[in-house]
């Protein structure tokens, strides 16, 4: 993709390409923000505008094919080893940032998930990036740049990423997907800021699956404790989507909250569960949507912390339930 190509981040895109026409090309970048807004995407664009035979990131010529296709001699992918970036791997990456370039007139390093440096190997990395060879370019990609040692972080050039904005990510899907604007805002409003999110698996997520999990927890009643427990038994089933899902339930209940105190419909993020929103802003009272709400948080707390998880989910329903 081209910087052209790419949603949003238009003061981060500026800076690149400035710093790319005044040849102004720091030796060490840190690009950091949340994930799956669009990082990588400017980081690669950044280097096949770089690297391009044309200078412009023509996409056509050899060295952006190569790029494209993570085939450019030039280029090193840095890359977490298990859940680790290695002192061997610096090692390696000193020893290859040390060679001439191949083809154009830089040296290129990508580190994806900077956080990950263990603290031999960021001290290692440190040496590399005070006495940066000329034409040598290391770009840290990260989500959580307070885990980088600061000696790091003060040495690279910062650009700090932002969430994108729900109206740009929802205009985005309805042009380039043909969702309904409906679907679009739905969307757009539970990925968070991330087109990474608001792409792919979690659509029919966001959609679809939304819609049932919503009728389930809306039917839970104090007194049946058998749906209580059959319905945390379905949720468990999906462990890599329950962030995700809590997500959802607070959405939900966020909304019966705003309906109840009058906001209008165009704040709500499920749009399309009018019916049940109105029902349930009638049945519950401030109080307890913030029970129900509290009770979210809790399990949330608790499953980040890794315990018992099919436990916190009966406690958050049974709680859910009963407020
Ligand atoms: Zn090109």
């Amino acid at each position: 993709m081209t910087f052209d190509e790419i949603t949003g981040h238009k003061k981060q895109k500026d800076i690149l390409l400035r710093a790319i026409s005044s040849q102004h090309i720091s030796h060490a970048y840190l690009f950091a923000g949340p994930e799956g807004i669009g990082k990588r995407l400017i980081a690669t664009a950044f280097i096949r505008t770089l690297l391009c035979e044309q200078g412009t990131g023509c996409g056509q010529c050899s060295s952006c094919l190569k790029v494209e296709h993570h085939n450019h001699p030039d280029i090193h992918f840095l890359d977490a080893e298990g859940s680790a970036i290695k002192i061997d791997q610096i090692r390696e990456l000193q020893q290859v940032l040390s060679l001439r370039p191949l083809e154009g007139d830089y040296k290129i390093c990508l580190v994806d998930g900077a956080e990950q440096f263990t603290t031999g190997a960021g001290n290692a990395l440190l040496k590399t990036l005070e006495e940066p060879q000329s034409g040598t370019i290391i770009i840290l990609i990260t989500s959580q740049p307070e885990r980088l040692l600061t000696t790091i972080r003060s040495r690279c050039q910062k650009l700090i990423f932002r969430h994108l904005p729900k109206q740009h990510i929802a205009e985005v899907l309805t042009d380039k997907l043909s969702l309904n604007s409906t679907e679009a805002k739905i969307i757009a409003a539970l990925a968070d800021g991330s087109f990474k999110k608001a792409l792919g698996k979690n659509q029919e997520l966001f959609l679809e699956k939304r819609q049932k999990l919503i009728q389930s927890l809306s039917a839970l009643s104090a007194g049946s404790i058998i749906p209580t427990f059959s319905f945390a038994d379905e949720l468990e089933s999906d462990k890599e989507i329950l962030p995700d899902i809590l997500d959802i339930f607070q959405a939900f209940y966020r909304d019966v909250l705003l309906l109840s105190h009058g906001r209008s419909e165009e704040d709500l993020v499920n749009l399309d569960l009018l019916d049940i929103l109105n029902k349930q802003s009638q049945l519950f009272s401030t109080t307890s949507l913030m029970l129900k709400l509290k009770a979210l948080d809790a399990a949330r707390f608790h499953l980040r912390r890794n315990v018992n998880c099919r436990l916190a989910l009966e406690v958050m329903l049974m709680r859910i339930a009963s407020a």
